[in-house]
């Protein structure tokens, strides 16, 4: 197997044993950049000296045979609306365009800190939203199964990176369905982690409440690991909170893998929920037999599975398409062309230099977004919108309880359908809008969701998504790792990787 095709514990065991450098993995990754960046434009900034003098400092402590943690020398991508010091962060945004970071997100001191190898920052939606990274003021990301067809959105870039082996694994950012949905479409795995399992500062704010940074990897293991590695209480993000998981941190940890006892012990008792909601009209018959195979298989290994209703499930999207953009234009209002990025500075006084920084910064989707929440929160419509989308909010979170009394994960689809082609929803937001409606809900919740790849319909992945109870991220990726190990091992194009994890 190629260097670029290891998952994190291959890597890992291929450093520690010699196999290869630090500084040779690196250079591998920033060769297959170099080759295939230009197709599938994954990467907006590659920043090549520092990863190379990064793995450089890996080889030093491994020649003199230190413990090294299991991210040491392992190449990774960020999704550029997270914080690396000295490095552009664009958001996607022409108004971020040449912005440099002043500091670390917490997420990145945390992944520092175990010596992580970070190749470069990956494109997305600007400021996050929308679903197919086609709203990169950059240009679009294309699917490496396909590439006239979109890698999803808004962390597009990372599922691209991952899934095109430019990384080993990426960091993304999910808000309505952002990392699930372009893992999906991908064929990796993506994992949204609980709200407030992850900290959120050196994050650029979309909407707060929502917001989560999560990992997107090759196998379930590696979700596993950088999901431990980021997660845990930050006194910077007071909406943090300790993670439930034992941080393996700076030591280096084995990984246990799924013997017959352990899958045993995850499946038997194991009560899957199948909201009937979440199969709907329009969703396209390939990707339903998929989903319902896949739930098949768990059923067959010992689960029970119990079909369950999510009643408001149709007021989810609404409900998020209100609170979203209403927190988003709170949370936009600071690009004003004066603290940061571009500045228009030809107006006639400094509102004029507002808006005209604004106008020329920010790009058709945000400026409806803004727009859209400008006016949700406005006086006279604030609690006809608003507060009424929060009541809504309310009795989604209430569906969801109710039903986690009876069912231990629930088992959905990630997106109607597998990946569309580019420019085919671009023009008509209400559908692109559409590719959320499995997602969004999780996220006004505030749930752990994992997307895996479990098929797919000719060429393109499709992935399932496993709900967890509030903090059980460990929970819905043993319950994942169980079919990945067990069934992919001819259709996934990491198979090798993940039998032998
Ligand atoms: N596609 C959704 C949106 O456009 C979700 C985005 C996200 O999760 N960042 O808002």
């Amino acid at each position: 197997m190629g260097l670029t095709e290891l998952t994190i514990t291959q890597a890992h065991a291929g450093l520690v044993k010699k196999e290869f450098s630090a500084l040779e993995l690196c250079q591998a990754y920033l060769d297959k950049i170099e080759k295939e960046n230009e197709k599938i434009f994954a990467f907006l900034t590659v920043v090549k000296n520092s990863a190379l003098s990064q793995a450089k400092k890996i080889d030093e402590m491994i020649s003199q045979k230190r413990e090294i943690p299991l991210l040491a020398g392992i190449p990774c991508a960020i999704k550029d609306v997270i914080l690396v010091e000295g490095i552009r962060c664009t958001a996607g945004s022409k108004i971020l365009e040449n912005y440099i970071a002043p500091y670390d997100a917490t997420v990145i001191k945390k992944l520092k800190e175990q010596n992580a190898v970070i190749l470069g920052k990956t494109n997305l939606d600007e400021f996050a939203m929308g679903s197919s990274t086609e709203n990169s003021a950059f240009g679009p990301t294309k699917n490496p199964h396909d590439l006239t067809r979109v890698p999803g959105g808004s962390s597009g870039g990372s599922a691209a990176a991952a899934a095109g082996n430019l990384c080993v694994y990426a960091l993304g950012t999910d808000t309505g369905g952002s990392i699930r949905q372009p893992a999906s479409f991908c064929g990796v795995v993506g994992l949204k982690p609980t709200y407030g399992a992850v900290s959120r500062y050196g994050l650029m704010a979309f909407a707060s409440s929502l917001d989560q940074i999560g990992p997107i990897t090759k196998t379930v293991e590696d979700a596993k690991i950088v999901f431990e590695a980021i997660s845990g209480k930050d006194p910077l993000d007071s909406t943090s909170v300790e993670s439930k998981i034992e941080n393996c941190k700076l030591k280096s940890k084995k990984v246990p893998s799924s013997p017959p006892s352990l899958r045993r012990s995850v499946i038997e008792n194991l009560r899957i929920g199948v909201p009937k909601e979440y199969f709907i009209k329009g969703m396209e018959p390939e990707v339903e037999k998929i989903i319902k195979k896949a739930i098949k298989k768990y059923e067959e290994m010992g689960a029970k599975i119990e079909e369950i209703s999510l009643p408001h499930t149709e007021y989810a999207l609404p409900c998020y398409y209100i609170i979203a953009p209403s927190e988003a234009s709170a949370n936009l209002a600071r690009y004003d062309g004066i603290k940061y990025g571009l500045s228009v500075s030809k107006g006639k006084d400094l509102l004029d230099v507002y808006l005209k920084s604004r106008e020329e910064g920010f790009g058709a989707e945000v400026r409806r977004r803004i727009m859209l929440g400008t006016y949700a929160l406005s006086a006279g419509y604030y609690e006809a919108y608003y507060l009424r989308a929060q009541k809504v909010r309310t009795l989604i979170k209430n569906d969801f309880e109710k039903t986690f009394e009876k069912v231990d994960a629930i088992f959905t689809p990630v997106s109607p359908t597998p990946a569309f082609k580019l420019g085919e929803k671009i023009g008509d937001p209400l559908t692109m809008y559409l590719s959320d409606i499995f997602t969004v809900s999780v996220n006004l919740v505030g749930l752990p969701a994992i997307s895996f790849p479990c098929g797919k319909v000719g060429k393109l992945p499709v992935g399932l998504q496993i709900i967890g109870k509030p903090f059980e991220e460990e929970k819905i990726l043993a319950i994942g790792k169980i079919l990945e190990v067990d069934e992919l091992r001819s259709s996934s194009p990491f198979a090798n990787a993940r039998v032998k994890s």
